[in-house]
């Protein structure tokens, strides 16, 4: 099984609203498979479908690649069709995605949020989470939706990121 590759910003694939998982079937579950495959390989905590190609709702996580920093074990989570159902508080933190790399930026979410979705396997399931956790959620929930971190930022912190993406193209089309 090869990993699969992730889009870079600017892919439009990466704008494109998911519609969500009708069919719980063995296509879906090897496509899941990869995608730890992916994660894993990236060091990534948290894996939105449309990052890789398909426009399906749903997202992976596991927060044992976090194991310094937190006391989580290696845990393998699969959400179909996400919905945030409530959120509270905010937090400031430092924010980054697979699909521009190299990128971390101080980004407004809510603290605490409740989240309902299906497992793998379509069971209903429900996960309140704070701090981290709950950063996880709302950025992945948001490229289901076709958003990525860059639309949170203020107008000045997305100029200044427009331009040193322009001039890293210009300096890797020169190379
Ligand atoms: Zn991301």
């Amino acid at each position: 099984m090869s990993e699969l590759e992730i889009l870079k910003y600017p892919n439009r694939q990466l704008t494109k609203p998911c519609p969500p998982v009708i069919n719980i079937d063995g296509r879906l579950q090897g496509q899941i498979d990869q995608m730890f495959k992916t994660l894993y390989v990236s060091q990534g905590l948290g894996l939105a479908a449309p990052q890789v190609g398909c426009l399906q709702s749903f997202f992976i996580y596991d927060l044992g690649l976090q194991e310094k920093k937190t006391s989580h074990a290696h845990e393998r989570i699969v959400v179909l069709n996400p919905e945030i159902v409530e959120m509270e508080g905010e937090e400031i933190a430092d924010e980054g995605c697979l699909s521009i790399p190299g990128y971390f930026e101080k980004i407004n979410r809510a603290y605490r949020v409740l989240m309902k979705g299906l497992d793998r396997e379509g069971k209903e399931i429900r996960i309140e989470a704070e701090g981290l956790t709950a950063r996880l959620f709302q950025h992945e929930i948001d490229h289901l939706k076709g958003v990525l971190m860059l639309s949170h930022l203020s107008r000045l912190k997305r100029d200044m990121f427009l331009r040193k993406f322009k001039k890293q193209k210009k300096q890797a089309a020169l190379k």
